[in-house]
């Protein structure tokens, strides 16, 4: 730093107007110095605080922390700076921003300044605080939005449990967490009944409702690691991570029952709604995880086949008759 000798009345000025805290204290924590931007965060006027001690002043502050900082100054006799990410703040100042996020703190980075005597030894310590709430409140609010399109990228718009993207990437990863680990692994296919009468019979916005009413009926029926998803039009798939068939077809049939049982109710209207099901679960001679959903639709097909509002669990007798119905449909 230059040696130049500034005018006092120069210095005093510029320790008022500067837009940042700086408080100089000793080794003991002593105030010496507290200018204007301390005095009206603090509410503290300079000439109650200066030849007080520290943390008789502010009892909130982290004095360990603040110990072991000036010991660092002591020893390396040089700056030291710390972010509000590390601590959002050290003197616990309101801020005057709009919004109050985060308890509504100034967030603060800080720079510790060594002062040294004649000897070069360090004798006190100037503190900086920077009012840094706004790249705070920027940082929120860039990580909000990212929160937000993340959430958006991967659920459905319409039923808000995740959607088919998504659910094909998971469904890859537990496949090959399966395989890796020999763990279990189920899948469930649900297609509402006769949806296209709904349709029909009660208007669009009707069968969107049943759609939404139907995702949250079997969302509440699921454990947390369970994945739905709506995998088509009135179309959701479940993913039961470390679950057997026999585990699978009770959460299959518990989800029937729960959506035939109670009748769908929107703006007076009450509508009853069944699911035909299709159940399968992973086994070892499986080489990629399509077969898993090619298994559960032809199970799900089946339940079709014999009356609709029923739950079938895979079998491989199943592929001929599917086979069969392919080549009757192409004619
Ligand atoms: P099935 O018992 O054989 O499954 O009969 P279905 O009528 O349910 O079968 P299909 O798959 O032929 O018809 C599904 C209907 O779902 C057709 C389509 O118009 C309707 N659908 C698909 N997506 C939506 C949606 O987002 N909203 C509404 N309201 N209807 C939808
Ligand atoms: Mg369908
Ligand atoms: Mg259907």
């Amino acid at each position: 730093m230059a040696d130049t000798e500034y005018p006092q009345e120069l210095l005093a000025v510029l320790v008022n107007q500067v837009n940042v805290g700086l408080a100089v204290v000793d080794l003991e924590f002593n105030v010496l110095l507290w200018n204007s931007f301390m005095e009206s965060y603090s509410h503290k006027p300079a000439d109650t605080v200066v030849g007080k001690q520290l943390f008789d002043l502010f009892p909130k502050l982290p004095q360990k922390w603040l110990q072991q900082k000036f010991k660092e100054i002591a020893t390396i006799k040089n700056y030291i700076f710390t972010s509000w990410e590390q601590r959002p703040y050290l003197f616990e100042f309101p801020h005057n921003r709009p919004i109050t996020g985060g308890g509504g703190h100034m967030r603060q980075n800080c720079t510790f300044v060594p002062i040294k005597n004649a000897d070069g030894e360090v004798t006190k310590v100037c503190i900086i605080i920077y009012d840094v709430t706004d790249a705070y409140i920027y940082h929120t609010m860039l990580q909000d939005a990212m929160h937000t399109l993340k959430e958006v990228s991967v659920r459905d718009g319409l039923t808000e449990v995740f959607n088919r993207r998504y659910f094909e990437d998971e469904l890859q990863k537990e496949f090959l967490r399966a395989v890796r680990y020999r763990s279990q692994l189920s899948l469930i296919l649900i297609d509402l009944d006769h949806f296209k009468k709904i349709n029909d019979g009660y208007g669009h916005l009707m069968g969107d409702q049943v759609l939404r009413s139907a995702a949250k009926r079997i969302g509440e029926g699921l454990r947390k690691p369970d994945i739905l998803a709506r995998y088509g039009g009135e179309e959701f798939a479940i993913i039961l991570p470390k679950t057997d068939i026999q585990g699978a077809l009770i959460v299959a049939e518990r989800l029937r029952i729960k959506l035939a049982d109670q009748p769908i109710e929107h703006e007076s209207q009450t509508l009853n709604v069944t699911a035909s099901i299709g159940v399968c679960e992973y086994n070892i001679e499986m080489k990629k995880y399509e077969t898993l959903l090619l298994n559960a639709d032809m199970a799900l097909y089946a339940s079709k086949d014999h009356g609709r509002n029923r739950t079938t669990t895979f079998h491989s007798d199943l592929i001929s008759i599917y086979q069969d119905m392919q080549r009757k449909d192409r004619g």
